[in-house]
């Protein structure tokens, strides 16, 4: 069809103005050279020959972002658009129409709108129409076609991108302690400080198996970990600070220090405010993955262990990992207790008892979850007591092994921190001779340069000195760990389990790492005993049984003492007044507080003392009820006849309260109709009830 047909330009459209359109997109500047821009002004040209005045022909720069006649900073495809539904433009002219937009709906309003506003279309093909079907329908599928184009292109673009990382080839910025040689193989890091920070922090790891415990190494060490700026001012240059909790995570999870080649570990996304932002791709998602590209700190299977334990590490509200990390606190078996009721894995928790800290195995689970009570608390120290007598009966003989093997890796490590040190410290005298250097070969004239320059060779004089004397101090300290005394100390020590074991000077956290390699878990199940069935690591299966451990009173024991003399007190006195007599005579609870007559009952119960009431009730001595019923009269009445001194009573307490002395009914004669009874003459009171208290 010939659609450049001048017939299509009418006087309404030429008595408008015309809109040429000049879009310079960085993407199609990178295809097309810049003859393209040339090609678009010579469109000018066109319009002039079709009858346009050349000053009524506006170019609109959509880079610039505004029209050729007015400085308007609006988009200019906007303005475009405005001044075509506005009617002012008779015809826009663009070298490729199509790519005026930015996307295709964009591209069908104006077609929509220069239909309704009759306006013209032109490019390197033809006029168009908008008004017209045919024409609309081909500006339409030309709109179509162009942004399939440019999907094609940004396809081949990312495609190109996505076949060289499938090779392994694509250059993608390394993480610190890794490096590009000359012929673009990734390489250790040459720098040897550089490098002895990177394998220290996975060595550390691997003992401590915990994130937590490398920023703790680094940290009381003195040691600083290196980072490279990537981008902005010192670009490539190496800075070195203290070691945080995430960076450490950043490197453990990074699988590039394990040899690994990847890509596609994360994603651009955009947030709910549309911002753009870097998504996380799960493992199994990763476009590519090679182990064993290239060399590492560690291996892919270190690694992949690396990454459980981390996950497991990542203890959230209401679950814990099997066999977490020791952590600080005395409780044995943190981490590997289970629930013997319902399987669930035991918390621990500690409670200030004498001043100091109990552990409990506690299953929460159902607590937690549900709100519900708690499945089973256990005292812990009981338990403690048998896995230790456990553990020592079965693993003495190894133990000899174990404090030689520990030895050595003290001694492993302060090697390895003094080396990373004194790397610290020629890095520091490298740079006070540098900052030297630079300040000899100022002209001295030059006051400005050479003053500021001495003041900087100052300062790394200065840096230099805190570093040698922090050193000095650390070598020291490393020495006393080492020194022969700590070393027969520890050879001693070896030759006993027990004696390592028992040593108050063996830490909780040591005990725990010991059991951690010896024991996968115990479960626990409180009974009228409580039952322990221990899994060794290796698959080994042995059940204790532990006596449940005395209530709490118990063990906060009473001093025999004080027990007797309320023993004795209890005789006369009621719970209240024996507190007060216990005070008088100085005499404290376990916790050398003053009594209350709480905390006599308390006393009172745990060790099995009768109170005052249930004495004089051994003795016979019955309640205003029992009297009542014992009489046949009312409660009311005996109390009446107590009052009135007809009945022997017996008062104790404050508030007072009675009991009565138990008299024969057939003595007490009862009047006719419900009349009072007779006079006490008549009474008689029984001589084992007569002895009074
Ligand atoms: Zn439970």
């Amino acid at each position: 069809m010939f659609t450049d047909s001048p017939q299509k330009i009418g006087t309404d459209h030429l008595a408008r103005d015309a809109f040429l359109y000049v879009r310079q997109s960085s993407l199609r500047q990178v295809m097309e050279n810049t003859e393209s821009t040339q090609r678009q002004y010579g469109l000018r040209e066109r319009a002039v020959a079709l009858g346009w005045p050349r000053e009524r022909i506006h170019v609109i720069d959509s880079d610039l972002g505004r029209s050729g006649a007015k400085a308007d900073h609006r988009d200019g495809f906007q303005y475009l658009v405005t001044e075509v539904a506005l009617g002012h433009a008779g015809i826009v002219l663009g070298l490729e129409v199509s790519r005026l937009a930015r996307n295709n709906a964009d591209w069908h309003r104006l077609i929509e709108l220069a239909a309704l506003s009759h306006t013209l279309i032109l490019d390197e093909d033809g006029i168009y129409d908008p008004a017209h079907f045919n024409d609309r329908l081909l500006l339409g599928l030309k709109g179509t076609m162009s942004e399939a184009e440019l999907h094609v292109l940004n396809a081949r673009l990312q495609g190109g991108i996505r076949n060289k990382a499938r090779r392994g080839e694509l250059e993608l910025a390394l993480p610190i302690g890794l490096v590009y040689d000359a012929e673009g193989v990734v390489a250790l890091e040459p720098d040897r400080q550089i490098q002895g920070s990177v394998r220290l922090l996975f060595e550390t790891f691997r003992e401590g198996g915990s994130a937590t415990s490398v920023v703790k190494r680094f940290a009381q060490e003195g040691l600083l970990f290196p980072r490279r700026i990537r981008r902005g001012v010192g670009k490539g240059e190496v800075l070195w600070g203290p070691l945080n909790h995430s960076r450490v995570l950043q490197i453990l999870h990074n699988p590039r220090y394990a040899g690994a080649f990847v890509y596609g570990r994360t994603r651009s996304g955009r947030t709910a405010e549309l911002r753009p932002t870097t998504l996380k791709v799960p493992r199994e998602s990763w476009e590519v993955l090679i182990p064993d590209a290239h060399v590492g700190y560690l291996t892919w299977e270190e690694y992949e262990r690396n990454q459980t334990t981390l996950k497991q590490n990542a203890t959230g509200f209401g679950s814990i990992a099997r066999g977490s990390t020791p952590r600080e606190g005395v409780a044995l078996l943190q981490g590997r207790v289970v629930c013997g009721r319902c399987g669930a894995r035991m918390r621990v928790r500690y409670q200030q008892v004498a001043g100091r800290l109990e552990p409990y195995y506690q299953c929460a689970e159902a607590a937690v979850r549900r709100a519900a009570a708690l499945c089973q608390s256990i005292r812990g120290q009981a338990i403690d007591e048998a896995i230790s007598a456990l553990l020592l009966e079965t693993v003495a003989p190894a133990a000899l092994e174990v404090a030689l093997a520990v030895q050595e890796e003290i001694a492993a490590r302060i090697a390895q921190a003094e080396e990373l040190r004194q790397a610290q410290l020629e890095r520091a005298r490298y740079e006070a001779e540098l900052a030297r250097r630079r300040y000899l070969a100022v002209d001295p004239a030059n006051r400005l340069v050479a003053d500021a320059l001495e003041a900087d060779w100052n300062d790394k004089l200065r840096h230099l000195d805190a570093l040698e004397r922090e050193h000095e101090h650390q070598r020291q300290a490393d020495q006393g760990l080492l020194s022969e005394e700590a070393r027969q100390q520890i050879l001693g020590l070896a030759k006993d389990f027990r004696r390592v074991w028992n040593d108050p000077a063996t830490v909780p956290l040591e005990r725990k790492r010991m059991v951690a390699l010896l024991i996968e878990d115990a479960t626990l199940i409180k009974e009228q005993d409580i039952r322990i069935h221990v899994r060794f690591r290796g698959g080994r299966t042995t059940s204790l049984t532990v006596n449940r451990p005395q209530s709490m009173a118990l063990v906060r024991k009473t001093r025999s003492e004080v027990v007797e003399a309320l023993d004795r007190l209890l005789e006369t006195h009621t719970d209240r007044e024996a507190a007060v007599a216990l005070n008088e005579r100085g005499y404290r609870n376990w916790q050398g507080q003053s009594f209350t007559p709480k905390k006599v009952s308390l006393v009172r119960r745990t060790y099995g003392l009768k109170s005052r009431f249930e004495r004089l009730r051994a003795r016979g001595l019955l309640t205003g009820e029992e009297m009542a019923h014992r009489l046949g009269v009312s409660t009311t009445t005996v109390h009446t006849l107590g009052r009135t001194g007809l009945l022997p009573r017996h008062l104790y307490g404050s508030p007072v309260r009675c009991l009565y002395e138990p008299i024969d009914p057939t003595l007490f004669l009862k009047g006719k109709g419900g009349r009072r009874p007779r006079p006490p003459a008549l009474i008689t009171v029984p001589s084992s009830a007569q002895e009074t208290v």
